[in-house]
This record gives C-alpha cells, sequence and structure tokens, in this order.
C-alpha cells in the first residue's frame, strides 16, 4: 500500500480499480475510499456511498445528508469548508465506509461488505482513532461484533445517537443516518461530542500522546 498520507483523498493510496465484488464494479461510478486526516482522533463510518459521494468521491458529500455531516464537522471544528464543498478542508476527522462501491438499485450484500472490510480494517489499523461514529445500524452492529463485548443485535442506532460506547482499544458514538435525522438529533450529536467527549480525556484509553 502506498501512502500519500499528507492527501486528504485515499491518503493510504488504496486501490481505485478493486473489483472485488464483481457486480458492483460493473455499474458503479467510481470506488469512494476514505477522505480526511490521516492521523486524526475521530473516524466516521458510513454503510457505502450515496449517489451525491460517488459523484464527488469524497465520502458524505454531494447531497443534503453530506451537507448535514459536514455541517456537524465544522460546528465541531473538524471542517473548515463551507457543508457543500465538495473537497472539504478536514483536520482531525476521517470518512470512509464499510463498503465503497455504489449500486444504484440496492444495499451491499452481506458478501460485499467481507470484500471490503480489509479496506476498513486497514484504515483503523492505520489511523488508530479514539472515537470512531457509527453511522447507521449496520454499520454500529459490523464495529460491535469486532470491538466491544455485547451482541450485535443489542444495539439500536436510534435508542444510542449521540451516546458513547465503550469499545475494545477507542469508543464509538453511534450516530442515525443523516438522510433520517431531525434537526433536533444533529443538534444532540453536537451536543454530546461538545460536553461529554471533548470535555474529558478520552485519549486516556490508549495512552496515545496527545496532539
Ligand atoms: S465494495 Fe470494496 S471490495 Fe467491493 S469492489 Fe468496491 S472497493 Fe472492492
Amino acid at each position: 500500500m502506498d501512502a500519500h498520507q499528507d492527501e486528504l483523498s485515499n491518503p493510504f493510496g488504496m486501490d481505485e480499480d478493486c473489483r472485488n465484488c464483481p457486480a458492483l464494479a460493473a455499474c458503479r461510478e467510481q470506488v469512494v475510499h476514505g477522505y480526511g486526516d490521516a492521523g486524526a482522533e475521530f473516524v466516521f463510518v458510513g454503510e457505502g456511498p450515496a449517489a451525491g459521494a460517488e459523484a464527488t468521491g469524497v465520502p458524505f458529500t454531494g447531497d443534503g445528508a453530506g451537507e448535514r455531516v459536514q455541517r456537524v464537522l465544522g460546528e465541531l471544528g473538524f471542517s473548515r469548508s463551507p457543508p457543500d464543498a465538495a473537497e472539504p478542508d478536514l483536520q482531525n476527522v476521517y470518512l470512509t465506509y464499510l463498503s465503497r462501491c455504489r449500486h444504484p438499485d440496492r444495499a451491499a450484500t452481506d458478501e460485499e461488505v467481507r470484500n471490503c472490510e480489509p479496506f476498513l480494517n486497514a484504515e483503523l489499523r492505520m489511523i488508530n482513532p479514539h472515537i470512531i461514529v457509527a453511522v447507521g445500524d449496520r454499520v454500529l452492529r459490523e464495529l460491535a461484533v469486532e470491538y466491544t463485548t455485547r451482541r450485535p443485535d443489542s444495539f439500536d442506532v436510534v435508542e444510542e445517537h449521540a451516546t458513547t460506547i465503550r469499545g475494545r482499544g477507542f469508543e464509538l458514538v453511534p450516530m442515525i443516518p443523516p438522510a433520517e435525522q431531525t434537526d433536533e438529533q444533529e443538534a444532540a450529536f453536537v451536543e454530546h461530542v461538545r460536553e461529554n467527549v471533548f470535555s474529558r480525556d478520552y485519549r486516556q484509553t490508549k495512552g496515545r500522546r496527545s496532539r
């Protein structure tokens, strides 16, 4: 893997012509790999690119739902760009997906998610974040299997939106998918991170040097 870690777009040089899922490779416009600060403390993981992100090539951009996430990033001090920027100027945050190719008519299958897992695992290993924002039930359950001792079916992203769940090595903060979020739920998320994450030393779980 060729690292270009000073670049925001696909900073780990992941395969932009991956064909491990033939059905997705046949219909996608482009692979949407991760984007952001390769040394981030916060990683947002979504289920997969919507049409807007597939067009821009940047996770959580290109449509109204993406703008909601970008607005949250701005409010939390992670972005210096307006919410509708196609290539936002991010710091201390990284955006990525469970599966990186979009099918226009369906969600990724479990097999496709498994095929794509090595990309996500490699990103998380190289970034070593403190906080992972799991966007949506599917992401929350996939990460729960890997990083918590709770049963995956005990998670519900609506009930656990804007809360903190302790995991092995980092903490999970669930988020309702932005396309389904109300303005009140968006505000609750920002408030939770400001009041309950930023306000304490979330780095202590790692013993990692402060940035
Ligand atoms: S979804 Fe992931 S594994 Fe499947 S073709 Fe796209 S990049 Fe490759």
